[in-house]
């Protein structure tokens, strides 16, 4: 080899092992860098009767999202379409997704979305308290899919990483449908999705677990599970009840034929206020809340470092 070579070879090993990631995650830092105080303001915030049940009829949804909005300008989360919105109209109301991304959005990147539905069931009845907070439902997934964002804004990535907060879910999964056919027309080389659901009290099998959704329908059970051993488990109820189907992930596997799966903590045993008027903050367990945010901003960090694949498997998907 001749010597004049060898500072281009220096300089092609540095591009390729010094740019990308040299930073090396740990559980307990990543835990540390997503503070149980700002998860209690979250959510405390997003499921305030200020925000009247996050619904676009009480109007609580617009204020919602501004908020969701400001918080992802605070944390260098940058637009993915102007001002942050996938608009669309249900029910002749206007409502939109509120869509941003982390770093640059390269198109020939693969990208991994992280997603959450926004808004609630708003204002019922007459009497008592009329005011749905939805403060599981999904105050708590909407929180984790903030604090992961905010949290992986801090370093740089090799796929386009996308944050969701999605509109009109209680409608019948709208905002989710309508972005889904919007990426998939633009193009958008979706590789997989995490989304985030009623995370806010302790699942039956442990603290610091969750259940996810199609879990046999994919790898990506086992490749969280490889990082952060047991953090997520098989819920019986969820396959008999087919929540694959009903929540936002669904119409990404549907569109994309990706692994696009909930991590959820409900589990029809550990809470009885389920699009009750007393889902409130005060029911639900923060701490755990915040553990099981912090567990999986730290599994996302090593897998999206490492790259590793989330493999889908369509033909069990199609039997079911
Ligand atoms: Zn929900």
């Amino acid at each position: 080899m001749k010597k004049s070579f060898l500072p281009y070879i220096v300089f092609a090993v540095l591009w390729h092992y010094g740019c990308s990631s040299t930073v090396t995650f740990d559980q307990q830092s990543v835990r540390r860098q997503i503070p149980l105080s700002e998860t209690e303001e979250i959510i405390g915030t997003l499921a305030s009767d200020d925000m009247k049940g996050r619904d676009t009829k009480s109007g609580g949804y617009y204020k919602a999202a501004a908020y969701v909005i400001d918080y992802f300008k605070a944390h260098n989360i940058q637009p993915f379409y102007p001002e942050y919105k996938d608009s669309l109209v249900t029910d002749s109301l206007l409502s939109y997704n509120v869509v941003g991304h982390i770093g640059p959005f390269l198109p020939h990147r693969k990208t991994v979305l992280i997603g959450a539905h926004l808004d609630h069931i708003g204002i019922k009845g007459s009497v008592g308290d009329t005011l749905y907070n939805g403060a599981n439902d999904n105050a708590s997934g909407s929180t984790a899919a903030l604090q992961i964002g905010a949290f992986l804004a801090q370093h740089t990535w090799e796929q386009n990483i996308v944050i969701s907060l999605f509109a009109d879910e209680e409608k019948g999964l709208k905002g989710a449908e309508h972005l889904a056919e919007r990426m998939k027309k633009e193009n958008v080389k979706l590789d997989y999705l995490v989304n985030f659901e009623m995370l806010g009290t302790v699942l039956t099998t442990g603290e610091n677990q969750v259940y996810l959704t199609g879990y046999e329908h994919s790898n990506m059970a086992e490749v969280f599970n490889a990082v952060s051993p047991n953090f997520v488990q098989f819920l019986p109820e969820a396959k008999a009840y087919n929540l694959f189907k009903r929540s936002d992930n669904y119409p990404f596997a549907k569109t994309f034929g990706v692994a696009a799966q909930t991590f959820a903590t409900f589990d029809f045993k550990n809470y009885d206020h389920y699009h009750g008027a007393e889902d409130e903050v005060e029911n639900l367990d923060l701490e755990n809340l915040n553990a099981v945010i912090g567990t999986a901003a730290y599994s996302l960090a090593v897998i999206l470092q490492n790259k590793t694949p989330i493999i889908w498997n369509q033909k069990e998907e199609a039997e079911q």
